[in-house]
This record gives C-alpha cells, sequence and structure tokens, in this order.
C-alpha cells in the first residue's frame, strides 16, 4: 500500500481516467495499441465504485497493469457521514485526493432520491448569506471528482440515485469546462445514464456563461439565484451583481429559455427586513410576470456569522400572495437534514470551525 503522500507524487505524471470522455478514452487506448471496444468496457467500470484497475475482471491482468502505469481511478474517502434522524437526508463529507474536503447530500423524497453535489473546494462568490464562501475558493473539482459524489453516495447510502442537483459547495459556471464534462459523464447511456431532465444546475448568475450554457441545449433544469429584483438589495448580498446587474441577468435568462425551450427556475432566500418587503414582491412580480417561470423561495438558514435573519412568516405569506396575484409560479422550499446542518448555504462550515480550534 501506497501512503497517501507517495499516491499523490505518484498521480502528478498519471491521467484521470474518469474525467475521459468515451471518444478521448477510445484515442487513449488505440495508443496503447488496444481494439475500441475495450474503451466501451472500462468506460462501463468507472460508473462503479472501485479505486482500482483490480476489480476489472473482464479485463486481462496484463491490461490492467498497463492502463495503471497510465492512468490512476479517483475515488473519495468517507471522512465524515451524517445520518439525519428527522428525514433520513445524508451528508457526507468526501476526503479528496489532494487532502481537500468537499460535501454531498443525498436526500429522499417521494418522486426518488436527489444527491446535490459539490463542484469545487470552497466559492468565489462571496454571496454574504452563505457558508460555502467563507474563506473563498480552493480550487475546481475535475468532472471525476464531482461524478464521484453520485456515485460513491449511490453506494455508500444504498440509495439508489435518480435525480442531481448542482447546488452543494462552488459556482458551477466558474467551473464550466469540467461542469459540463461531468454532465456529459453522467448522462451518458454507458455510464450512469441520468437523463439532463433529472439534474438541475444552479448559478449565481455569471450573465455570459448563461448564455454559454444555453448554446449547449442541454435539456436540464437551470436555477438561478436571484434573492433581489433591484441592483442596491442585490449587490449588497451578492457581489457577482457588481459585475452584471440584475437586468442583464434577466436578459440572459430570456435567451436561455427561447434557446432551450426549459423554463428557468428563479431561487429567492427570504431575508428579514433586506430582500422582502412588499416593494421587492412587486418589483419581482413586475420583473417576471408572463415570462413563465417558476420561483422558489428559500427559508433563510442559519450561518451564524452573517447575522442575517429569516423573514417573519406572516412575510412570507404576503411576498407569496403578491407574486400569484401575477401569476408567477411559487413554491416554498421545505428544508430537510436540519439536524446535521445540511441545507442550503451551510455546507463546508462546520468542518472549517472544527479546523479553527
Ligand atoms: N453557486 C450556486 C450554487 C449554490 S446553490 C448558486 O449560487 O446558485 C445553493 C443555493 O442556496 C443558492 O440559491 C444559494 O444562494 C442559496 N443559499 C446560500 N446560503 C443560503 C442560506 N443561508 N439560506 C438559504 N439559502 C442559501
Amino acid at each position: 500500500m501506497l501512503d497517501e503522500k507517495e499516491n499523490l507524487t505518484e498521480n502528478l505524471s498519471k491521467v484521470d481516467i474518469k474525467s475521459l470522455l468515451p471518444e478521448e478514452l477510445e484515442a487513449e487506448l488505440e495508443k496503447m495499441g488496444e481494439p475500441r471496444f475495450r474503451a466501451k468496457q472500462i468506460f462501463r467500470w468507472l460508473s462503479a465504485p472501485i479505486s482500482s484497475f483490480d476489480g476489472m475482471t473482464n479485463i486481462s491482468k496484463d491490461l490492467r497493469a498497463r492502463l495503471s502505469e497510465r492512468f490512476y481511478i479517483a475515488s473519495p474517502g468517507v471522512e465524515r457521514k451524517q445520518v439525519s434522524g428527522l428525514d433520513g437526508t445524508v451528508k457526507y463529507l468526501w476526503r479528496l485526493r489532494d487532502g481537500n474536503f468537499v460535501e454531498s447530500v443525498v436526500m429522499r423524497y417521494e418522486h426518488g432520491n436527489t444527491v446535490c453535489v459539490s463542484c469545487e473546494v470552497g466559492c468565489p462568490m462571496g454571496c454574504v448569506f452563505c457558508a460555502s464562501t467563507i474563506g473563498g475558493k480552493v480550487r475546481n473539482l475535475a468532472a471525476s471528482e464531482i461524478l464521484d459524489q453520485v456515485i460513491f453516495s449511490e453506494a455508500d447510502s444504498g440509495l439508489k440515485i435518480s435525480n442531481i442537483v448542482m447546488m452543494g459547495i462552488g459556482e458551477p459556471l466558474d467551473n464550466f469546462e469540467n461542469v459540463v464534462r461531468f454532465l456529459k459523464l453522467v448522462n451518458h447511456p454507458e455510464g450512469r445514464n441520468i437523463g439532463m431532465r433529472h439534474i438541475s444546475l444552479s448559478t449565481c448568475g455569471l450573465t455570459e456563461k448563461v448564455d454559454k450554457l444555453a448554446d449547449l441545449d442541454l435539456q436540464l433544469t437551470l436555477s438561478v439565484s436571484l434573492h433581489a429584483p433591484d441592483d442596491e438589495t442585490r449587490s449588497k448580498i451578492m457581489p457577482v451583481n457588481r459585475a452584471y446587474g440584475v437586468d442583464a441577468l434577466l436578459a440572459a435568462c430570456g435567451r436561455y429559455f427561447k434557446k432551450t425551450g426549459r423554463r428557468i427556475s428563479f431561487e429567492y432566500a427570504m431575508i428579514r427586513d433586506v430582500n422582502d418587503t412588499p416593494y421587492h414582491a412587486r418589483l419581482l412580480a413586475d420583473k417576471l410576470a408572463g415570462t413563465g417561470c417558476h420561483v422558489n423561495l428559500i427559508p433563510l438558514n442559519d450561518v451564524p456569522e452573517s447575522r442575517l435573519k429569516p423573514s417573519r412568516p406572516e412575510t412570507v405569506r404576503d411576498f407569496i400572495g403578491t407574486l400569484e396575484k401575477r401569476g408567477i409560479n411559487v413554491t416554498v422550499r421545505r428544508r430537510l437534514g436540519p439536524d446535521i446542518e445540511a441545507s442550503c448555504g451551510q455546507l463546508r462550515r462546520s468542518r472549517q470551525l472544527k479546523e479553527e480550534k
């Protein structure tokens, strides 16, 4: 057994095989003098929770040895696992090969089990209400490291995963290439084969990347973290807004809908006296009425260092009323795993607190 440090140096010269698309894997195997169908066999194995080539029983010993000289198989370790006693939500803290950590959450819904995956170690966006961004961004995740959250969450929890939400740590459109690669891998019929319509991607609104995503015309659900209908409020809570502005973002969302035919879902965390006044409700209704979008209100989750408070129930009720009167489809997000801090914006913090102590 190699120790972790040796493993890391060993990996520096090796290729991350799980991040390769099937056609890239074919090209690699061709270089090794192997027939194309081998690539297919190997690609299938890479959706299984394996950590070495030894498990690939339909591949010859000789080829397995040659593969392990050239490639490595990413596979995370479970650093910590918490199961909610209230609703069965499972939260994982994964240990990556370089010693970094990311979290995933498996949620049990009637329509199927959903895994919420992270796409970066930390997050560069700086939203004031979110714990994932405290400490900034450390690095992008590779496609394999995002895919592994699906594979290993399912294998460890025993819960068959049918849906994916990219709503964990990080900003998916800030790690665009790897995220698109992950989507292609997880969607592939010979891979995990999860349909695009079973995948949601949430962004804080990097406007030109929303257009870039629209060009790919994937049939996933795009969720946009709006959280305010006006620049003054939004720039205060989401620094990204200083670069693009609400109207530019909404225009990009309109183009996205036109191009893909997929309705946008807007996320709106209800923050007391910050973005929940009748003024905000009316302006939001003015901007969204008639666009066919969906608004998902999120009760603000507690992040102690932010000092922001959730909206009062009667304020939420009035806010919903204003939107519904204008024909806008509104839902309020249910909170899962409250006893294990598994909700939006709470990921990663407890680990950091532990390290600070
Ligand atoms: N970077 C992406 C993915 C994060 S998804 C994005 O910004 O969309 C997580 C969702 O939870 C986002 O809508 C985010 O704005 C929201 N969120 C973050 N902190 C929260 C908190 N404390 N309470 C409620 N929602 C929060």
